[in-house]
């Protein structure tokens, strides 16, 4: 927390070389501490530093990235349809969102920002883009098509940052980003982020980047510590009702409800209404007002619960959802965690629950919790630490059934201690983080890398104290 002693202000923000306006940004926001990825990645950024992350959703990366991003470019200013550093992420929402926290990080310091991203009209972006920009956020495909017309020239961009890779690869969007590439000066500084670094991603990022810093912070497809997941068995028909009566169990802030297929999206949303449930949706098939709509409701606390497809899982960021429904298994087990990661955020406790009702969900179970490394107890089951977790896969005897509360035997109290528990054990699982991440960077790291090359160790904390000359700038 930044605090005046005397006329000095003290935050582990500043440790991290961050400027007093930044300080007091996320000081507002209600940031305490500096995340994993923040440690990490925040000196070497400001170091101008090239970066090869790896860290999902919800551990605090935009941070990572936007808070150094705003200081190296508060000096200077940008001409007319040449933005000064470019953020590319895979979908609109994600490109929002890190637009919006860009918004909240900079409120002290007078920069400007572009979001490029379809669905919206070319001409209000094309007069952001001739005022000149700072920092341009945008999707691949909207960045392009303003580039063949001539509104944005990329020669002047002197930091890129490329936000979750692998999505992009997923999404097909490698080619995209290659050519965007291809009009950047040479001379940049380039931070590569993606949920993991697999040998494919490691591979594309490197011919991004120079003598990159390589900073992992939670293992891929790893689940947070922090959320609670359960698992019920009921009936393909039972599966409202089911729902229904865990949402007036649970004690919800708000919560996500996943769907598989887009139109049952559209009948549990009509379902949960007619039970006076206050509830909205999200997915592809919206146009692009209605979900940003959809989706500033939910933030704003004007409607508690949210159905949403997969397409908008990974893009977004609701800072203190409290759970998460799965009302169907997802059928891909990555989806699983991207889904949950929803809650648990920075820390936070969470819940998440699944709804399984087919032989198909079996084996979707079994991918999930191989993938997770754990399995998924069964709703009422108390998590005892020991070897007692069931094979959710499996459904059991007597816990087989659409009444939820003959399932939750004590939940109340149950739920009460696990989350104190969590609470307690935050500190403990963000300093843990950190040490993990530390020692990624250093021996194990260059076991895994033993080719990379590496600029020599640096003195100080920001690049104001050191003799570093950020790539950009040689
Ligand atoms: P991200 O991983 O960037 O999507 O961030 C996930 C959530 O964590 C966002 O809601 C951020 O506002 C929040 N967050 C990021 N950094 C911190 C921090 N140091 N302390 C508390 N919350 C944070």
């Amino acid at each position: 927390m930044a605090c005046i002693k005397g006329s000095v202000i003290t935050s582990p923000f500043l440790d991290l070389g961050l400027s007093d306006g930044l300080a007091n940004a996320v000081d507002a926001l209600g940031y305490e501490t500096p995340t994993p990825i923040q440690e990490a990645a925040i000196p070497s950024v400001l170091m101008g530093r090239d970066i090869l992350g790896s860290a999902q959703t919800g551990t605090g990366k935009t941070a990572s990235f936007t808070l150094p991003m705003i200081d190296i470019l508060d000096a200077g200013r940008a001409k007319a349809r040449m933005p000064r550093s470019l953020i590319l992420a895979p979908t609109r929402e994600l490109a929002a969102q890190v637009a919006e926290s860009f918004g909240k990080f900079s409120v002290n310091h007078r920069l400007s920002m572009a979001l490029l991203i379809g669905g919206v009209s070319f001409s209000d972006q094309e007069a952001a883009l001739d005022k000149g920009v700072d920092v341009l956020i945008a999707t691949p495909g909207r960045l392009l098509d303003h580039f063949e017309r001539g509104k944005v020239l990329l020669q002047d961009v002197k930091i890129l940052v490329i936000d979750e890779a692998d999505r992009m690869l997923d999404m097909g969007f490698i080619p995209d980003v290659e050519r965007i590439v291809g009009y950047l000066p040479v001379m940049r500084q380039t931070l590569f982020f993606s949920a993991t670094l697999s040998e494919e991603i490691h591979k594309i990022g490197k011919k991004f980047v120079m003598n990159p810093k390589i900073i992992e912070v939670a293992k891929p497809a790893s689940t947070a510590d922090t959320v609670s997941q359960r698992l019920i068995w009921t009936k393909p028909r039972d599966k409202r009702d089911v729902l229904r009566k865990l949402l007036r169990r649970e004690t919800l802030q708000n919560a996500v409800i996943f769907c598989n297929r887009k139109r049952d999206i559209s009948t549990l949303l009509s379902s949960l209404k007619r039970h006076e449930f206050n509830v909205a949706a999200l997915h592809g098939d919206m146009t692009q007002s209605a979900r940003l709509a959809a989706l500033s409701d939910f933030k704003e606390g004007r409607v508690t619960l949210l159905i949403a497809s997969d397409v908008a899982a990974r893009g977004l960021d609701i800072p203190s959802v409290s759970h998460v429904f799965n009302f169907d298994v997802p059928s891909n087990a990555e989806d699983y965690v991207h889904r949950i990661g929803r809650t648990g955020r920075a820390g936070r406790s969470g819940s998440a629950f699944t709804l399984a009702a087919s032989e198909d969900d079996k084996k979707y179970l079994h991918a999930i919790e191989t993938l997770i490394g754990q399995s998924i107890l069964l709703d009422g089951q108390e998590n005892t630490g020991d070897d007692q977790t069931a094979d959710a896969s499996t459904p059991k005897a007597g816990k087989k059934t659409g009444n939820t509360s003959d399932t939750a035997p004590d939940t109340d109290s149950g739920g009460k201690s696990r989350s104190r528990n969590k609470k307690s054990g935050k500190k403990q699982a963000m300093n843990e983080n950190a040490r993990t991440g530390n020692e990624k960077t250093g021996a194990a790291r260059d076991a895994k890398y033993p080719d990379e090359k590496r600029p020599p160790e640096w003195k100080g904390n920001s690049f104001r104290d050191s003799d570093h000359i950020p790539a950009f700038l040689r």
